[in-house]
């Protein structure tokens, strides 16, 4: 049998990241949504030989270092069930180490087929509870939609927002390691804290103007100070009128337009200059 899902990427509208815990976690306070640009998940169970199995292209390693394997290890031992003949083929657009949950939405997808395909084993909060054991975002993209994050980002809470939402999001190949990027923020003093109340108010109210206004990301001045690519694509995202914003802790950037036109413009203009870009809405 073959199954296959979407593995969405998600953006943080709003990321401000507090104090550091004693479990070494930081607290956070975050709006994330769920974007059109995905990876595919395909899990085969024809095979009756053998255990688990994981293939990934993209940059992505295959075998046991996946998101994939460990949520698929995870749900198995959850759910008390030997795992015999499974396969999986990652199929990677997300860019990754790139701060749009690429492993972690994989990992959800690969835990939902997993369930859907053995028959619910696991609930749903026992499935969320599985799934941020492998990783703080896993939580949201098993939830999908516009949430707020709170916690280390497991405490969800959805938005009621019927704004669609269009982005460009860009990324100039290099990676940021989120372990190196909260150091980087904890080695800054006093820092800057945004109003989460004031983008979600927007959301809810359907203001995109609004949205755009409250974007805010703790981790933008400190990552884009040492990231010169993502400082250039935030440049050039300004350049054409748009808003932009450090994607988690980076270093893919989006930008938020009032128009089309620029932001076609914008992404030809990085396309050209080697950039990944897409072009994505709300999913
Ligand atoms: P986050 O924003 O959740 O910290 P990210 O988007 O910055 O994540 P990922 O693309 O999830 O980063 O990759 C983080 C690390 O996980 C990379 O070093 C990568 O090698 C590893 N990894 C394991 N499995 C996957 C996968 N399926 N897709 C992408 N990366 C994976």
């Amino acid at each position: 049998m073959i199954f296959k899902k979407n593995a969405y990427a998600k953006v943080n509208l709003f990321l401000d990241v507090g104090a550091l815990r004693e479990d070494g976690f930081h607290e956070i306070v975050s709006v994330m949504q769920t974007v059109s640009l995905c990876d595919a998940v395909t899990l085969c169970t024809d095979g009756a030989t053998g255990g688990l199995a994981v293939e990934s292209d993209g940059g992505a390693p295959s075998g046991r270092e996946n998101l994939v394997y460990k949520a698929a290890e995870a749900f198995f031992s959850a759910a008390g069930i030997p795992p015999r003949g499974v396969r999986f083929t990652v199929e990677k657009k997300i860019p990754v180490a790139a701060g749009l949950a690429g492993g972690s939405a994989d990992a959800a997808a690969a835990l939902s087929l997993l369930n859907g395909r053995y028959d619910f084993p696991l609930g749903a909060e026992e499935l969320l509870r599985v799934g941020a054991n492998i990783g703080s975002d896993v939580p949201f993209c098993l939830t999908g939609g516009t949430c707020v994050a709170r916690g280390r980002g497991e405490i969800l809470a959805p938005v009621g927002t019927d704004l669609r939402l269009e982005y460009l999001i860009v990324n100039g190949g290099d990676e940021v390691s989120t372990r190196e990027a909260y150091r980087a923020l904890d080695g800054v003093g006093e820092r800057p804290h945004g109003d989460s109340d004031a983008i979600v108010r927007a959301l809810e109210s359907g203001d995109a103007a609004s949205v755009r206004a409250s974007l805010f990301n703790s981790f933008d001045p400190v990552v884009t100070a040492s990231h010169p690519l993502a400082a250039h694509a935030e440049d050039v995202i300004r350049s054409y009128g748009g808003t932009p914003l450090l994607c988690g802790s980076g270093p893919s950037v989006l930008g938020m337009f009032e128009d089309c036109e620029s932001r076609i413009r914008a992404r030809d203009r990085l396309a050209s200059e080697g950039y990944k870009a897409f072009i994505c809405e709300t999913a």
